[in-house]
């Protein structure tokens, strides 16, 4: 447990997020009462125009929360019962700035404490190629960015280069976007075979919902109709440029509810500026010869199948309910059928995996060659069962190395994919990122539209959150659906009505 007193909550989420990066896997408590049990407590206030912070380490806690083998790199031992200070002059008119400075001064103080550096230093939120995106987009030179991004958040080489080179990828696949008038679609489908140990996604088991299916795409249909209706989108040039279909797992559909789906989107939308369209067919056990014939006959042209690892006794323990022999069927039945732009994503920081289980799972990748390679590092949030149930597994250990990820860069390089998209999220294992790799010309547009919010993304479906663009404000407006499913079936109405008040603001902003 962390106890972060603040004298006020200005930087609070700011000072929050840093400590999960250095030392993940903790609670967090925030009264002095509950500091007495904490392992490390957190002090910081103002002092006229100082902002001083404290580090304290209790030399005896009641901590119950720690989970050392779960979550490497935790508090030094030799600095029990120390107390660390420092102090900054922050410009608190200027917010940003301000923040900035209060996160250097604290990133300096861990470092100086656990002899940790963060590859991406005060970087905590989950877009850091945004700050890179943005400046190449103002006009700046790569070495003004590599320059800032190292002096004002600490980042290291390595990351700044990442980073670089997606923006750059980004900027190319963005140029010509039409920010305005422009719109991607979203169609959730919550459902899967099963669901998997680290799940926090709206995902629930098809076998419970399959004599109801009819009632969950009616209220789908609505939404699509409504928003048809709003955006013009069944007319011609007016429909959306990308289509996602994810969740859960689309597949996890019998042929006919899917073919239903995609009859009913064709019907909806005017798709003659369709510039991609992805199925997420996730699970291997979900796919079927038919169901891939289904997508094919309707002009799927981006397909994700997602083994994870390839290692037989990790996808066992994580609930995966798949061989890694269907996994490699599966890929060659949908090459067969004609499928050429086939993503996979992959996990590193699975339980119980090491290096050569990576290793492993990245030689048989290499030899399927798909044209994209997702690789993300393992995020335990809050709804997975890994966390609910985290006494049943405190005895399997979740480690993800630089060494893990460099091989999955060397490995994704070898296949001739490079970075096109990044993200980051909390609680990640190694506190590492997300990275999209993909062949040229294999790159998902509809993955960078999320990421860097370069278009409004419309969604319908439970558990999906549609983001309206301002452009001339460079901002997100969001409208979340709700994520259970009966709910959202029961309350479809009001998930229209939160995307209309949103469409309004958007109109009266414009005005
Ligand atoms: S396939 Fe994806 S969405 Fe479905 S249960 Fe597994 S992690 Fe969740």
């Amino acid at each position: 447990m962390i106890a972060l007193i603040l004298e006020d909550n200005a930087f609070e989420q700011d000072i929050r997020e840093l400590l999960m990066a250095y030392f993940p896997g903790h609670g967090f408590v925030h009264t002095e009462e509950e500091a007495a049990g904490a392992s490390l407590v957190c002090r910081g206030e103002r002092e006229g125009s100082a902002f001083i912070l404290s580090l304290s380490f209790p030399e005896q806690s009641g901590d119950t929360d720690l989970h050392p083998e779960a979550y490497p790199g935790e508090f030094p031992a030799e600095a029990a019962g120390k107390t660390w200070t420092r102090s900054c002059q922050p410009d608190f008119a200027v917010r940003k700035s301000a923040k900035n400075e209060i996160k250097r001064t604290l990133y300096r103080l861990c470092r100086e404490i656990t002899g940790r550096e963060l590859p991406w230093g005060t970087l905590t939120g989950i877009r850091p190629t945004k700050i890179a995106l943005t400046a190449l987009l103002d006009g700046r030179d790569s070495r003004e960015i590599r320059e800032e991004m190292r002096e004002d958040y600490y980042t290291s080489g390595e990351k700044i280069a990442l980073c670089l080179a997606v923006a750059e990828r980004e900027k190319r696949m963005i140029s010509g976007l039409d920010a305005v008038h422009g719109w991607s679609l979203y169609v959730g489908i919550p459902f899967c075979p099963t669901t998997c140990l680290y799940c926090s996604f709206t995902s629930f088991p098809i076998g419970a919902w399959k004599d109801r299916l009819d009632s969950y795409f009616d209220a789908l249909f609505r939404e699509m109709h409504y928003l048809a209706e709003r955006t013009g989108g069944s007319e011609p040039g007016r429909g959306p440029e990308t289509i996602y279909i994810g969740g859960g797992t689309p597949t996890a559909l019998d042929p006919e509810h899917l073919d239903r789906l995609l009859t009913e989107i064709g019907e909806t939308f005017s798709l003659d500026r369709l510039r991609e369209f992805t199925v997420e067919a996730g699970r291997p056990d979900s796919i079927t010869e038919e169901k891939l014939r289904v997508l094919r006959a309707h002009g799927i042209s981006r397909i994700s199948i997602n083994p994870q690892t390839m290692n037989q006794a990790t996808l066992d323990l994580i609930g995966r309910r798949h061989t890694v022999e269907e996994v490699i069927g599966k890929f060659h039945m949908a090459r067969e059928l004609g499928f050429d732009n086939i993503n996979m994503d992959i996990i590193c920081g699975l339980p119980g995996e090491n290096p050569e289980d990576v290793a492993r799972t990245l030689g048989k990748i290499r030899e399927l060659a798909p044209d994209s390679l997702t690789v993300h590092s393992l995020a335990v949030k809050r709804a997975a069962r890994l966390n609910v149930q985290r006494a049943q597994w405190r005895d399997v250990r979740i480690v993800n190395t630089q060494e893990m990820i460099e091989m999955t860069a060397e490995a994704a390089r070898e296949m001739g994919l490079s970075p096109y998209y990044l993200y980051r999220q909390k609680n990640m294992a190694g506190n590492f990122e997300n990275t999209g790799y993909a062949a040229p010309g294999k790159e998902c547009l509809y993955n960078v539209l999320i990421m860097e919010e370069k278009q409004t993304i419309l969604a319908c479906g439970a558990g999906t959150t549609s983001k309206f663009l301002v452009p001339e404000e460079n901002r997100i407006e969001r409208a979340e659906n709700c994520k259970d499913v009966a709910t959202y079936i029961a309350n479809v109405q009001e998930m229209m009505e939160r995307k209309e008040r949103r469409f309004r603001e958007l109109r009266d902003c414009r005005a």
